[in-house]
């Protein structure tokens, strides 16, 4: 043990380039340094701060864990997540073979024998790497072991973590200067893939680090394709892509829990593997599913964004934002686990301003200070979504960085231009606007003032007087906003994050106001939101779209329906009605599955009745060289309401209908109707217990007599006036029942 300790202890002057890329290729197996990781390791390793900015997928972690193996002491590495941590220790130790006590992680799931453990691996120097939870590091027996240790330096994974500004704040994660100082001073390296220059600057000053050096790669991701899409029918939406992507691995990011559930089981019922995660499942379920998307037992992972951190799955093809997400910091992260291997990734957001007033509404439970950070980061992803700009050149803009090129040509707006108009004279309005305000307002108010909407916030400064107030005739709110937006994309103007989101000109705005020169613009993009309640409406329970079908395939169903009702001797109402009909000359179904789609058919009636149907559709739209409304049919996760499945129980245990209606505190007529549309989509229920204490025997045999032969249509009317007064509708509707269970199912 002595000896391989010691080649992991190297004095700074060691530690040759030589030594480092004989170490990289040992402990990690790779052959070169990706980026600036040698840059960044050799000015660790000289006792310097640190600062590394890197997208996600750039190879943070080796600019710690290599210094971490080679340099004398123990590295201390801060880190938000428990399972990140574990993953890491075993990764290390894997590297590293034979030396458990090698690397370690302290946090509150370590029980007795495990922390003693830790703590004699640390004293005997044997720990080179110990991973702790910002809460661990600020407990005073923590801290009290960890004085007895040399350290080598701390590092801060996840930086961001620091500021408000970044996508997942944590408090604790303030504190760690303050105990870096009670333990012993040795270098840091603060390490993040979120850059915009406001967390950069927290992260700074927060540990105390002005003076670190900082490394900033580029964030581009070449590889990367976005698109921004209108939400309505955005689940059908996704299941096709899917579908035209069938066999590669994605995430899709939802923002409840419920919709996470829901739409995993939407995607499975459609044939799609995939599994649910989120905080909601209990550790053991969502460790199990992580690993059967990692090990591609399951082609999506359908998730809140507690998933992702520390996942390095090379090869996710795609990532989707059901909801639009709170931040472009959080969208950049997540879409950032696409195409990690430098191949194919579309990530592709689904964008309603609904999403966002959801959104503004869940924060003001918030205190104020962090409603307003809030509302600005909301801001601009609105602006980010609704823009018609290059993504790539708005994401850069975001995070500080410039993209030189005119156009990236792998996102929606590259490859599906809008229509472009010369900016010039309103980016130069626009700029006027701005310095004879002395650059004290956001860019929603200056819109506002320009395009002439005279609310009580403008009215307050009285700026509905302005000479520029409504400048231009037709030209509203939203289309000088989005002049301001590509001004800042341009940088001829520029957003002040510390005051409040207050819009500047910039030296290079000044001089494009004094010589303007040509610049193309683009109007934003309208998103419709009046197909709001997207969910899909089930195909069985689009109401009569009359009309709507193909009469001729129709009136071939109502054929076969004829003679199949001939031939097994019973009603064609108990086969399928009529607007089971309609919706398969609609939708086309050719398989039993796609059947079931069709109103009122349900399991039961598509296998005892459907396979001729679907044959004659299958020829027919062979024959007609049909093409199906849609390629595929999206299926609904059956909406076996919580009432049917009791009621069908309830009959099973013979319970009377009179206390099943009272149990369930729904009327008699609400109860009839229930079983009545169990019975119809093909489940088999027996009611002859009950029918045997209300309906008197010839009555029964009666009416029964009467659907079996007489009847031309099921309506419980028609059988009442054939019946005669002495019977009544309650009757009927229980014979019938009946009936249409023992016939029909
Ligand atoms: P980050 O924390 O920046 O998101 P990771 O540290 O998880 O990124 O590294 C991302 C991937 O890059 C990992 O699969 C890692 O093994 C790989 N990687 C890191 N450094 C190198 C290197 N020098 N050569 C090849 N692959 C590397
Ligand atoms: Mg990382």
């Amino acid at each position: 043990m002595d000896t391989k300790v010691k080649i992991f202890s190297l004095r700074y002057m060691d530690i040759t380039s030589d030594v480092l890329h004989q170490k990289l290729k040992d402990f990690f197996g790779f052959d070169s340094f990706k980026g600036d990781q040698e840059a960044i390791i050799n000015n660790l390793i000289a006792g310097k701060n640190t600062f590394v900015l890197m997208p996600t997928g750039g190879g943070k972690s080796l600019c710690y864990q290599l210094p971490a193996l080679l340099m004398e002491g123990t590295a201390v590495i801060i880190s938000p997540l428990i399972a990140l941590m574990k993953n890491q220790v075993d990764a290390i130790r894997g590297f590293v073979a034979h030396e458990e006590g090698i690397a370690h992680f302290l946090n509150s799931s370590l029980n007795k024998t495990q922390l003693q453990e830790v703590k004699d691996d640390l004293l005997s120097g044997m720990t080179k790497l110990l991973y702790v939870a910002p809460e661990s590091l600020t407990k005073e027996e923590n801290i009290a072991l960890l004085r007895q240790i040399k350290i080598s330096f701390y590092a801060v994974d996840e930086a961001h973590c620091i500021s408000e500004w970044g996508h997942d704040f944590r408090p604790e994660y303030r504190r760690i200067q303050p105990i870096v100082k009670e333990i012993g001073i040795a270098p840091i390296i603060a390490l993040t893939a979120t850059a915009t220059p406001k967390v950069q600057q927290d992260i700074q000053k927060n540990l105390g680090m002005g003076d670190a050096k900082v490394f900033k790669a580029s964030f581009n991701r070449e590889n990367l394709y976005y698109e921004v899409r209108p939400k309505a029918n955005r689940e059908k939406e996704i299941i096709k892509f899917i579908k035209n992507n069938s066999g590669k691995s994605g995430i899709i990011y939802c923002l409840s829990r419920k919709k996470v559930e829901e739409l995993s089981e939407l995607l499975n019922v459609n044939g799609i593997k995939s599994l649910p995660y989120h905080a909601g499942l209990d550790a053991a379920t969502r460790a199990a599913n992580q690993d059967k998307f990692l090990m591609e037992e399951i082609d999506v992972i359908v998730a809140t964004i507690a998933f992702g951190m520390g996942i390095d799955k090379p090869d996710v093809r795609f990532v989707i934002h059901y909801n639009f997400p709170k931040s472009l910091e959080g969208y950049y992260q997540e879409t950032g686990r696409a195409g990690r291997d430098g191949g194919e990734g579309q990530c592709i957001a689904f964008y309603s301003y609904k999403d966002i007033q959801k959104l503004e509404k869940f924060m003001q439970s918030k205190p104020l200070a962090e409603q307003e950070i809030g509302r600005q980061l909301l801001n601009d992803t609105v602006a980010y979504a609704e823009s018609n700009a290059c993504r790539r050149k708005s994401l850069l803009n975001y995070f500080g960085e410039t993209y030189l090129q005119e156009n990236c040509g792998n996102c929606d707006n590259c490859l599906h231009p809008k229509a472009q108009f010369e900016g010039k004279e309103f980016m130069c309005t626009v700029i006027e606007l701005i310095t004879s305000m002395k650059e004290n307002f956001k860019a929603e108010h200056l819109a506002n003032i320009l395009g002439g909407v005279s609310n009580s916030i403008i009215k307050s400064y009285n700026h509905h007087k302005l000479e520029l107030f409504g400048i231009i005739p037709n030209k509203g709110a939203d289309f000088w906003l989005a002049i301001i937006r590509q001004g800042l994309i341009l940088q001829l103007l520029h957003k002040e994050v510390e005051k409040y989101g207050l819009i500047t000109v910039t030296q290079k705005g000044l001089e494009f106001y004094e010589k303007p020169w040509s610049i193309m613009l683009t109007e934003d993009r309208k998103f419709d939101d009046s197909d709001d309640d997207d969910e899909i409406q089930s195909a069985g329970n689009q109401k009569h779209h009359s009309g709507a079908g193909d009469e001729a395939l129709l009136s071939m169903l109502k054929d076969i329906r004829q003679s199949l009702s001939k031939r097994l001797n019973i009603p064609p109402f108990v086969i399928f009605q009529d607007p089971s009909l309609e919706d398969m000359s609609i939708m086309y179904p050719t398989t039993i599955e796609e059947l079931k789609a069709c109103q009122g058919v349900g399991e039961g009636k598509a296998k005892k009745f459907g396979n001729e149907f679907i044959r004659l559709i299958a020829k027919y739209v062979e024959e007609n060289d049909i093409v199906r409304p849609t390629d595929f049919l999206v299926k609904t996760v059956p909406v076996k309401s919580s009432n049917k499945i009791s009621i069908i129980k309830s009959i099973d245990r013979r319970t009377p209908l009179d206390e099943i209606a009272d149990s369930l505190n729904i009327d008699m007529e609400q109860l009839y109707d229930e079983i009545e549309s169990i019975v119809n989509s093909g489940t088999k229920i027996n009611i002859d217990y009950y029918i045997r204490q209300v309906v008197d025997d010839d009555k029964v045999g009666d009416i029964y007599e009467y659907f079996k032969e007489e009847a031309v249509s099921d309506s419980v009317n028609e059988a009442l006036k054939a019946l005669g007064p002495d019977y009544t509708e309650e009757e009927v509707r229980l014979i019938r029942i009946k009936f249409l269970s023992e016939v029909g199912n």
